[in-house]
């Protein structure tokens, strides 16, 4: 079976064609820039790449250009031979608590979270609208950030407001990054060659975008990310946790309307807000110069992640595993230092050596003294979607 999977961003969609079951990657690529005045294509396939530059209207015209360079290079006749289409959702709600199959009426229900995510579900429905307007017979299935999260008791999902919030607006915390938490918590126990109903982690998924959750027998139970993605840990550019009432003091007594601030709290606050930067490599190499600012934020983000863990590691009776994914928590030895050394309490002990060890392998970095593993594990969320849409389609349609 062919399947496409896709993650349609405002202006920008990738993509990732896999042969499943045997999840060979036929091709993959990235067209950045969608509707500006020029876009950026990139494709890789079979050890070669191809890139080019040219306006491109929008999302139907981008994956057209896909379609168009798959027949060039002899990837695809067409994407008539697909055999289904897995998107990437941000936003499923209530309503899925699994990977499910595109209808009209599941379009319409991600149609209906769109006033709850309106940075990213508009731009998901762009890619599912775009390949069922050139393709409509090939299935599509639809994979939820939030579904892994549907499983977090009433007690953690629930925030302490008037219960009417929740009833009648759906104001509620829901998690996201969870393919990336599901994925990495499926990989730790194939890895360690244990049930996944037998162990408890904590799962750190440190990218632009972070995220921590508690998971239990392979089940969401905590994770920092709420009502939207921008609570919980410091970021790239989100300030994570806050107070809700510093947002009336600066609308009431300066010139920021809520739109600037809520602006300035997604794109401006994190990292980027203490020290103008919200890239860890920048940041690390100027607290190698010495630079103050960029240690402050470095500090600021290491102590909510160590808070995190805390709080996480009382929900269990015990605890097996925490584990690194994510940009940075896959590649910055210095920041799974920092984050370790706040942790002897829970008795945990780094190996330096082996921390600093860089690959891109799944690797445990723990001393054989520590009471809990520590994990790296490169996540991979496209694998989770490929995966999961086969499991749905490969009854529908024959090989
Ligand atoms: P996104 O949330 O956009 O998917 P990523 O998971 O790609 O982000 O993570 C991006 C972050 O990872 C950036 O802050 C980047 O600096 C950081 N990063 C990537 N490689 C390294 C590295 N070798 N050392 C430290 N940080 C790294």
């Amino acid at each position: 079976m062919r399947i496409l999977v896709l993650n349609a961003g405002s202006s920008s969609l990738k993509f990732k064609l896999y042969k499943m079951p045997q999840k060979d990657i036929l091709a993959y690529g990235l067209i950045e820039k969608i509707s500006e005045e020029l876009a950026d294509i990139h494709l890789f396939f079979a050890k070669s790449n191809y890139k080019k530059q040219k306006y491109i209207k929008d999302h139907q015209k981008a994956l057209k250009i896909v379609e168009a360079l798959f027949l060039e290079f002899g990837i695809l006749k067409s994407f008539e031979e697909l055999d289904g289409v897995g998107h990437r959702v941000v936003h499923g709600g209530e309503a899925f608590s699994e990977p499910t199959i595109i209808d009209d009426e599941v379009i319409k229900v991600i149609h209906q979270m769109i006033a709850l995510a309106p940075l990213h579900n508009p731009s998901n429905l762009l890619g599912i609208e775009a390949m069922r307007a050139l393709n409509p017979k090939t299935p599509q299935v639809a994979i939820f950030d939030t579904a892994f999260h549907q499983s977090m008791p009433k007690s953690a999902y629930l925030y302490a407001l008037p219960k009417e919030w929740y009833e009648r607006y759906g104001v509620r915390r829901y998690g996201f990054h969870g393919t990336s938490h599901f994925f990495v918590s499926r990989q730790l126990a194939k890895l360690s060659n244990r049930d996944l109903k037998d162990i408890n982690a904590i799962s750190l998924h440190l990218g632009n975008g972070a995220s921590a959750c508690a998971i239990e027998g392979g089940c969401s139970i905590d994770t920092s990310m709420g009502f939207t993605p921008l609570e919980g840990l410091v970021m790239g550019s989100r300030s994570g946790d806050i107070d809700s009432e510093l947002i009336f003091y600066l609308e009431r007594s300066t010139k920021l309307t809520f739109k600037q601030i809520e602006w300035d709290l997604n794109h401006a606050s994190g990292l980027k807000g203490i020290c103008s930067d919200n890239d860890m490599r920048t940041i690390q190499e100027r607290i190698s110069r010495g630079d103050k600012e960029a240690k402050l934020a470095f500090d600021i983000f290491i102590r909510r992640v160590v808070k995190y863990i805390g709080g996480y590691a009382m929900l269990f009776k015990s605890l097996d595993a925490i584990i690194f994914t994510g940009g940075i928590g896959e590649n910055s030895a210095l920041v799974r230092e920092h984050i370790t050394k706040h942790l002897g309490l829970l008795g945990v002990v780094l190996d330096k050596e082996l921390n600093k060890i860089s690959s891109s392998l799944p690797r445990v970095i723990h001393a054989s003294n520590s009471s809990i593993e520590l994990w790296v594990i490169p996540t991979d969320e496209e694998d989770v979607i490929a995966k999961e849409s086969f499991r749905l389609l490969k009854n529908l349609v024959k090989e």
